[in-house]
């Protein structure tokens, strides 16, 4: 494709309304039709990336294969795609300043006033189209986080207004709202709809595209008065109705041509519809699966629907791809200890030690660990829940009663777990951990071994304290083995105990790397392993 082609995604009326999950499903019946895509997303906030936000703030963050701490939208669209990101699909506010001002200051501007428009907004547009000329997508979508009206974003829509203008049909404007029912009144109503229409208009952009977020199905009629009022195709409104997964949403879409209308749009041939064979063959496993396995997933932000994003999805797609439907239990590892641990764990066929940072809920962590390892229950850590996993086993099998990490306690007598050599020296926090994807060696023999099927692996990371190797021979000499380790470093990557059914536990993070169609084999081998324990 001669030009590459750019798709905004804004949202308006409240937020919350799946832009991400709307971004995704564009791309992919895009893609579907053999284009290059690639998803950024534009976060409004002053951050330089969400690495230092906690999960209430703002949900997981998300890894990138280069080592960005970043959005977890950006996950949503690797598993969609099954195409990688960088650190150039996340940007935020903080880092277009950031880059604006070490300009100011190496003199670039000299002389001049910088100022928002244009320097602010001309930073906005070079990461846009620096995923088109860099690397050769055909079309690159791009999301602005928030909702249009929001003071923090008014740069962002600034930029679409440019971009709109200065290229023409290659460029074009989604609008996602929502379209609440009103129960009392038996009607829908679109009024919000049409304020946050005229708001974007206000600002310069006339959406071309709107999709109308709803939680039962609006009749034409509904669809043909928003068309009328705000300047849109009839064709061109679509509507996201509720539905039980996320991974409906591309045929939800593809049912309304979205992407037919878009590529005419764009002045590009149409032609047939994909199959989207792959996609629809995971859809038709999750519909036929009638049987489940319950896994228990323990840590202590159990309670926030996207602390555990990447977990929660890897699981689902290992869980269909054993023909299984998940039944995911949670719990709060504050909540859990030696007393209660058996009662409360005694269903569960899996369960999975979630990552962490510091040393709320370690207890209850310890807990499950205990009853996992004593009762042979499959079990898969994951970065401190990994970390957990060595301390748990050092405290009560190899006597260490004080064993610790030393982000815990940095003055305990056995430092199982201790602060990388590399970090030693480490002030700033921001974007200073162990980050990104790095080669792991798996002994041959082992459970994560048999799981990837190949020796060599790359997985990513997220880390500042690591196994102490110091005590490798003895773990290894009392039953717990150092399976996988990093070949340059020597750094452990995986323990595993071969006496148990299934217990592994890995310094990386496998689900950073799991798609639709490209199940990540770790959560595979552990849900299966969670089946056959059943
Ligand atoms: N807090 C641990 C460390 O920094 C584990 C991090 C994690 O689980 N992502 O090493």
């Amino acid at each position: 494709m001669a030009d590459t082609k750019y798709i905004f995604v804004t949202g308006g009326v409240v937020s919350s309304l799946g832009k991400g999950i709307i971004a995704a499903s564009l791309g992919k019946l895009l893609q579907a039709r053999g284009y290059k895509v690639t998803i950024q997303k534009f976060d409004p906030y002053i951050n330089i990336d969400p690495g230092t936000l906690n999960p209430y703030e703002h949900g997981e963050c998300y890894v990138t294969v280069d080592g960005h701490e970043a959005d977890l939208d950006l996950g949503h669209y690797e598993r969609f795609l099954n195409v990688p990101t960088t650190r150039s699909n996340n940007i935020t506010t903080g880092r277009i300043y950031q880059s604006v001002i070490n300009k100011e200051r190496k003199g670039d501007y000299l002389g001049k006033t910088v100022q928002v428009v244009p320097h602010i907004t001309d930073e906005i547009k070079r990461n846009v189209k620096l995923l088109g000329s860099k690397y050769k997508f055909d079309f690159v979508i791009t999301e602005i986080g928030g909702t249009v009206g929001d003071i923090e974003s008014l740069p962002f829509i600034e930029s679409v207004r440019q971009l709109k203008w200065e290229l023409g049909k290659n460029c074009m404007c989604v609008h996602l709202t929502y379209v609440p029912y009103i129960a009392a009144a038996k009607e829908f109503k679109t009024k919000p709809t049409q304020h946050s229409v005229k708001q974007l208009q206000e600002l310069g952009i006339q959406p071309d595209v709107l999709v109308l977020r709803t939680e039962h199905l609006l009749s034409n009629d509904i669809t043909r008065k928003v068309a009328l009022f705000c300047n849109v195709d009839a064709d061109a409104v679509v509507q996201s109705v509720d539905v039980p997964t996320i991974y409906e949403v591309p045929l939800v879409l593809q049912r309304q041509n979205m992407d037919v209308t878009i590529l005419k749009k764009m002045g590009l041939e149409v032609g047939p519809t994909p199959e989207m064979k792959p996609w629809n063959e995971f859809l038709q496993k999750k519909t036929n699966a009638t049987e489940t396995v319950k896994i228990g997933l323990v840590g202590k932000y159990v309670e926030l629907q996207d602390a555990y994003k990447s977990i929660d999805e890897s699981l689902l797609q290992a869980a269909i791809y054993n023909d299984r439907k998940l039944d995911l239990h949670l719990f709060h590892s504050e909540k859990l200890n030696e007393n209660n641990a058996a009662e409360l764990l005694k269903d569960m066929d899996g369960i999975l030690i979630a990552p962490g940072f510091g040393q709320r809920g370690i207890e209850g962590k310890f807990a499950a660990l205990k009853y996992a390892r004593e009762h042979d229950v499959p079990c898969l850590g994951i970065c401190l829940g990994m970390q957990c996993m060595v301390i748990e086993y050092a405290r009560d099998v190899l006597g260490m009663t004080d064993a610790n990490s030393t982000e815990m306690e940095p003055n305990t007598e056995y430092k199982v777990i201790d602060l990388m050599e590399e970090q030693k020296n480490v002030t700033n926090m921001g974007g200073s951990m162990r980050l990104g994807a790095y080669d792991c060696v798996l002994k041959k023999g082992s459970k994560s071994y048999e799981a990837y099927g190949k020796e060599h692996i790359q997985e990513r990371h997220r880390h500042r304290f690591e196994f102490n190797s110091q005590y490798r021979d003895q773990f290894e000499a009392a039953g717990m083995k150092c399976v996988g380790e990093n070949p340059e470093t020597g750094l452990v990557e995986v323990v595993e105990i071969p006496s148990l059914k299934w217990f592994v536990g890995v310094q990386f993070h496998p689900e950073y790397n799991s798609t639709v169609v490209n199940p990540n084999p770790l959560f595979v081998s552990f849900v299966k392993a969670a089946i056959d324990n059943k």
